[in-house]
């Protein structure tokens, strides 16, 4: 259990693990390959420079799948946890799809973006929301300016998005809790290293992660299963 006091700042991390349970694999669980392609190869500015047509299918294929997943007792619990904690719970998903919100939690800093949303590959245009497929090169949709429509999503290669608003989370929290993230992708990963000595750190998920040196506790299970008593207020 982890024991949250009336001064605690609270700052969960959440990544492919926690949506596991409502059906959308993690990239680790599908072996990190798509039609034989290391989804690295999918999901990065080179891909969408040579091939586009291929990763709107790519992230076709993955807007059907999110968009029938249902949230889980974990991102439920997690809206929950916000309602009682309301600004001292800080959000990050590493998750591009929408069950946090879905949920109910109403404030959630998506760093790698957002699955329904998309935005100009050249002007700067806002993101706007979109949960269209796209799928062949003739249907690549085009921005007024004449630029591609891109998914709003933060490809390998790119900086995360907010990561000011993030690194001031971090600095300001006294628990930190990482759920359902392999510990491998960066910066994401050395999040917990940042706190590490200066905050209670947890992490929740079935295998250990590779940075597993760097929490007080690891709680082995699924996040469907613990989560929902995992957090106990003073
Ligand atoms: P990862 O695939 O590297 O690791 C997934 C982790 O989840 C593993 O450590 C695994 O043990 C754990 N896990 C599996 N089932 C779980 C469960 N029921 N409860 C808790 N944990 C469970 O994923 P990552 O660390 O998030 O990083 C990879 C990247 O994949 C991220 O950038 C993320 O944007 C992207 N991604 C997102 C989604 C999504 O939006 N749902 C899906 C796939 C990948």
């Amino acid at each position: 259990m982890i024991h949250i006091r009336p001064q605690d700042k609270v700052f969960v991390l959440t990544g492919s693990g926690v949506s596991a349970e409502s059906g959308i694999p993690t990239f680790r669980g599908v072996g990190g390959l798509w039609r034989n392609y290391r989804i690295e190869e999918v999901a990065s500015p080179d891909a969408w420079a040579q091939d586009p047509a291929l990763v709107w299918d790519f992230y076709s294929m993955r807007r059907s799948v999110a968009a029938r997943a249902k949230p889980n007792p974990a991102h439920l619990a997690l809206a929950d946890l916000e309602k009682r904690l309301a600004d001292r719970l800080f959000l990050c998903t590493q998750n591009v799809d929408n069950l946090h919100e879905q949920a109910g939690s109403r404030h959630v800093l998506h760093m790698h973006g957002e699955l329904f949303k998309s935005r100009c590959d050249t002007c700067r245009r806002s993101p706007f929301p979109d949960d269209s497929s796209y799928e062949g090169p003739a249907q690549i949709p085009r921005c007024q300016c004449g630029g591609k429509i891109r998914p709003h999503i933060c490809w390998f290669g790119e900086v995360p998005y907010e990561l000011d608003r993030i690194f001031a989370a971090l600095r300001h929290c006294t628990v930190f809790a990482a759920v359902g993230t392999s510990g491998v992708v960066e910066p994401a990963a050395s999040f917990v290293a940042q706190v590490r000595g200066r905050a209670r750190t947890y992490y929740v998920g079935p295998e250990e992660p590779v940075n597993a040196s760097d929490f007080d506790q690891c709680f082995q299970a699924k996040a469907g299963k613990i989560l929902p008593t995992l957090f106990a207020l003073a």
